[in-house]
């Protein structure tokens, strides 16, 4: 079935592929003349296809030789599928459920075939329509824990871990984006900016002129550079979700590198304050979405405060770590000392999530990519008033994160900025 040669798929190539994979035609069912074939990508880099049989469905996930939001004029590797799919097979691993079904890998195609997700639809697209999930925060910390810690030298030897640093470390070219898109263009006159004009004109500027925001940025930029602490997903914001009321799978981890634990956690938080921000545009009568706004900041404190928890207890109960070996706090007072250590270390995680979520929030506004939470609000005077509300909380998390008090502190931050 593996092809040599690269080549994008259409319906025509799609059929004869998928009929010599093994699994596909007892999950389609085998007349072939009745599947269908959808092209259904929305984001900004691949083609996704949904292929429906008269038994199920299976998604093809292909990466293009480009950027799709942009055109032929910006190449990108096809070996991001090959991260994409590793790191799928490390989240299956770790944190079994919590991923997509992966049936076919087809390194020289570029392209995965794994599990139609039903109907589960992308969280983005739940918090625009105002919908409450209440699985996502358990869900969500358990497989930020499960990952960020099983993959960390905390839980295990220094070979396996020092391995998929060095498997993941080609991953050059997304990793490279996100360092322009997330840590450096926002904050200078780049061509692919964009944002609300001439609403947010002068925020832009003030921004770009603001040397400790700059500062604190670039700052986060060398740490998402060499703080190789877990293998991270690399793009975990809420489009980066498929869920249910009661189930939660997280997709798309072609971003995936060995980086800081606070890029990704700082992913989630700052993509549901954006959305906090968002409400304003959303609800017909003001006020409407009041309830909806607090369930925001909810899940906000519940997603870090059981992520802590989560993270703590898989690092006190494990033996197995190479930093921190448990033999040397085996009594009562390493035990005690270890506690204090824990605590420690995950208020530096705190600060980390709260800074990578400032500039996540940052780049969504002022960088290149935007998100359909703000996108979709069409009246640009409310746009940018949500706009600049986002902006201004992210530039305290950006620059503030080392006198934070803690989460109470920033969801407070969120409700008290006009
Ligand atoms: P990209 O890397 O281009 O953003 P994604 O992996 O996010 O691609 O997929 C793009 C879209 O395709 C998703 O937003 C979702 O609508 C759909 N999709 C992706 N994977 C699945 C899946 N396993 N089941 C159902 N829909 C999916
Ligand atoms: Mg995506
Ligand atoms: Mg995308
Ligand atoms: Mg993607």
């Amino acid at each position: 079935s593996a092809s040599a040669t690269y080549r994008p798929m259409d319906d025509a190539s799609l059929r004869p592929f998928l009929s010599t994979i093994p699994a596909v035609p007892d999950l389609l069912g085998a007349d072939q003349a009745r599947w269908r074939v959808r092209e259904v990508g929305d984001g900004n880099l691949n083609l996704v296809f949904i292929v429906e049989g008269t038994e199920g469905a299976v998604v093809v996930k292909q990466a293009l030789p480009y950027v799709r939001l942009v055109g032929e004029s910006w190449p990108l590797p096809l070996e991001r599928s090959h991260y994409e799919h590793r790191a799928l097979c490390e989240q299956a691993r770790l944190a079994p459920g919590l991923v997509p079904d992966i049936y076919h890998f087809d390194r020289d195609l570029a392209l995965i075939v794994m599990e139609f997700l039903s109907p589960h639809i992308i969280m983005r697209k739940g918090l625009v329509r105002g919908i409450e999930y209440p699985r996502f925060a358990e869900d969500v910390s358990e497989f930020m824990a499960r990952m960020l810690f099983g993959t960390s030298v905390l839980a295990g030897a220094a070979a396996p871990y020092k391995g998929l640093v060095a498997d993941f470390a080609p991953n050059v070219a997304l990793c490279r984006i996100t360092e322009d898109l997330v840590f450096t263009d926002p904050y200078r006159d780049a061509p692919l900016n964009r944002w609300t004009s001439p609403e947010l004109d002068n925020m832009a500027l003030s921004f770009r002129k603001d040397a400790p925001l700059k500062r604190a940025a670039q700052a986060r930029k060398y740490q998402f550079m060499t703080a190789a602490q877990a293998l991270l997903h690399g793009d975990l914001h809420t489009g980066s979700v498929m869920l249910t009321p009661t189930n939660t799978r997280i997709i798309d981890p072609e971003f995936a590198c060995v980086g800081p634990i606070g890029f990704d956690v700082g992913a989630v938080l700052g993509n549901l304050m954006l959305a906090y921000f968002a409400q304003s545009g959303h609800e017909t009568t003001a006020g409407a979405r009041d309830g909806y706004r607090e369930w925001l900041l909810a899940q906000v404190t519940q997603v870090w405060r059981r992520f802590e928890e989560r993270f703590i207890a898989l690092w006190r109960d494990s033996t197995a770590g190479e930093a921190y070996v448990a033999g040397l706090f085996a009594d009562a007072a390493g035990q005690a000392e270890m506690a204090v250590e824990r605590g420690r270390f995950m208020r530096t995680l705190f600060e980390d999530s709260a800074a990578f979520a400032g500039l996540k929030m940052i780049r969504r506004v002022l960088g290149l990519a935007h998100v359909e939470d703000l996108e979709s609000i069409t009246d640009p005077a409310l746009r940018a008033r949500s706009e600049r509300r986002a902006l201004t909380l992210a530039r305290e998390l950006v620059v503030g994160a080392a006198s934070l008090s803690g989460i109470a502190e920033v969801t407070g931050m969120a409700r008290s900025i006009e």
